[in-house]
């Protein structure tokens, strides 16, 4: 619908509504006016006939009839009226103006009938014999007996009464006219006092709206408008706060999203990009800031990328991923998702944070390649010095009980020396196995046993314990040699930790989501809570010259860290001091027989 102006509107209803006003006081003007005149007129023309009858009171008794004529005549020559006597029966004896004896019967004339059934009469209407307008007013006259002898009547014309109505109906009209534009002109004065303001401070909405706060909306002169122009005035100073802040804290998150090392993502529910900071940008190879509003597919041509962002959306927690985006220079990326969650924790979109670590990673292959060299280099003489020492201590080539001493600790440090050089090599191998490692369906329990079978001297030697509790037949996609390695390192740690005749048990419990739990447990001497988070790095060791006097490496526990990594598992470990110590490898390798494993 078309809009209309304030002003057009109120306009129109203002005019008609004064219209109206003054057509009803000019109507009730002129009728009251006229109601007067008539009233006064007809006052007049009653005394006259009354006067009349006064006179002809006496002659009607003696029915003197050409008496009475006369007197009409005479009287009504002089009082400038018609005087008429009409008998009960209708007969004409009197007449100012006529002959009565040609004049017809007039006792079917209202005012007469009326004056002859004993009251007054009053009628106007065109007279026929004086071919004019009258107003006639008959009165009774009574005899001795109270019997009418005859009506009097008088009659006026209403000329003189019917211009002087129509001069004062044009007046009227004239005064009505001028009122009429008078009022119009005050109602365009009073309708602009309302829309001029009101025009104003929509200009002014508009500014303000624009972003233009510092237009003010001038003071009005009512109340209303004025309480609604401070209104006004303080929403845009309220508005610029509100602005002026919002624009600080968003240039503040600019700030920190841009100088930060991590490329960011914003991602809405439709894959649409809503932010993207610059070193997302440079990771990507696209152009930060014309990507907003854009699909991710459009802009982001890596697919394991937009896989990854697909998989975040849909996920319920964080999801995080290394990723190699292969273009020019190949990049290896760490990306770490979690659901964007607006205030009332709805999810809105993903947020994915990434990490280039192409030069930690290359950084990481070349520490791993020297260690991995360098044990090579040191594995040959080592075996060489191994064999040669087995060699002098065996034969007969010297006797010399300090020779034999010296012989004895360099056979047991190259021993040492030969057991860290195979853990690193070990570690080495894991590290470039890392995601290719091959896995086959095998028996969970056959291989814990072979695992306690490689033990068992040791555990004899220290009158230890190692009780199994296994499923049947429990049947897992696993790495055998890997995971066998993993379980007896924690097996030999539970036999080194210990004091002698204790136990340590092997517990095996299948978890929800294919996930399968192997828990070793021992009554050792348990962990300080203050070492547990570091226990898995290389070469940590809560007590070291209990660890080396015990023949430990320090790499034993980060090689089952690893082991539970190549299996997408993870290793955790419980202790209580004095008490004993429980680690859990736990890793997804349910095949579909062993989900039908009691
Ligand atoms: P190490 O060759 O020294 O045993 P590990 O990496 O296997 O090296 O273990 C790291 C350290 O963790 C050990 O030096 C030892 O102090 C502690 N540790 C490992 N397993 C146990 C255990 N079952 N009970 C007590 N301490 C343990």
């Amino acid at each position: 619908m078309k809009k209309k102006h304030l002003f057009w509107l109120l306009l129109p209803s203002y005019w008609g509504l004064t219209a109206v006003a003054i057509a009803a006081v000019a109507f009730y003007a002129f009728h009251s006016m006229s109601d007067l005149y008539f009233k006064t007129l007809e006052n007049d023309i009653h005394t006259r006939a009354l006067l009349l009858a006064d006179h002809v009171e006496p002659l009607a008794s003696s029915k003197d009839h050409p008496a009475i004529d006369e007197l009409c005549k005479k009287l009504g020559k002089a009082a400038n009226t018609r005087f008429t006597i009409i008998l009960p029966e209708g007969k004409v004896i009197g007449d100012s103006d006529q002959d009565p004896s040609v004049m017809e019967y007039h006792d079917d004339r209202p005012e007469v009938r009326q004056a002859l059934g004993g009251n007054m009469g009053i009628d106007r209407r065109y007279s026929r014999t004086l071919k004019q307008e009258m107003m006639y007013v008959a009165v009774p006259l009574k005899g001795d007996h109270f019997e009418t002898l005859c009506a009097v009547r008088a009659a006026l014309p209403m000329t003189a009464i019917r211009a002087e109505l129509n001069s004062m109906s044009v007046r009227i009209l004239g005064a009505a006219i001028l009122t009429g534009l008078l009022a119009m002109v005050v109602c365009i004065i009073v309708v602009r006092r309302i829309t001029v303001p009101l025009r104003g401070m929509s200009r002014a909405a508009r500014y303000f709206a624009e972003g233009e706060f510092n237009h003010r909306v001038p003071a009005q002169q009512t109340l209303e408008l004025n309480e609604l122009a401070e209104t006004l005035n303080t929403m845009s100073a309220q508005l610029n706060k509100t602005l002026t802040s919002l624009g600080e804290q968003r240039n503040e998150q600019q700030a920190v999203l841009s100088s930060m090392d991590e490329g960011v993502l914003a991602i809405d529910r439709k894959e649409r990009i809503i932010h993207m900071n610059r070193v997302a940008g440079n990771i990507l190879g696209v152009d930060h800031k014309g990507v907003k509003r854009e699909l991710v597919q459009q802009r982001i041509r890596y697919a394991n990328l937009q896989e990854f962002i697909k998989a975040v959306l849909g996920a319920q927690k964080s999801v995080s991923m290394d990723l190699t985006l292969s273009g020019e220079a190949e990049k290896q990326i760490q990306a770490h998702g979690t659901v964007l969650r607006n205030a009332e924790e709805e999810s809105i979109g993903a947020l994915i944070v990434l990490r280039d670590v192409t030069q930690l990673r290359h950084l990481e292959t070349v520490r791993s390649d020297f260690v991995a060299n360098v044990s090579h280099e040191l594995k040959t003489p080592i075996t060489s010095i191994q064999g040669f020492v087995e060699t002098l201590l065996s034969d007969d080539w010297n006797h010399d009980p300090n020779a034999l001493h010296f012989l004895e600790i360099i056979h047991q440090q190259s021993g040492r020396l030969n057991a860290i050089i195979d853990d690193l090599l070990t570690l080495s191998r894991l590290e470039q196995q890392e995601g290719h490692v091959l896995k086959e369906p095998c028996n969970l329990e056959h291989m814990l046993s072979n695992s306690i079978d490689l033990c068992q001297l040791q555990a004899t030697k220290k009158n230890i314990d190692i009780r199994m509790d296994c499923p049947v037949n429990l049947i897992l996609d696993i790495n055998a040699p890997l995971l066998e390695q993993a379980v007896v390192n924690l097996f030999i740690n539970a036999i080194k930790y210990s004091e002698p005749d204790k136990t340590v048990r092997v517990h095996v419990e299948n978890r929800p989501a294919g996930q399968v739990a192997i828990s070793v447990e021992d009554e050792g001497f348990g962990i300080e809570n203050k070492h547990l988070d570091r226990l898995f790095e290389r070469f940590y060791r809560v007590d070291t010259a209990r660890s080396r006097k015990l023949g430990g490496t320090g790499l034993g526990l980060s090689i089952v860290k690893h082991i539970a990594q190549v299996h997408n598992g993870t290793v955790t470990v419980e202790s209580k001091l004095g008490k004993g110590s429980t680690f859990t490898l736990v890793f997804i390798g349910a095949s579909s027989e062993s989900l039908n494993v009691p």
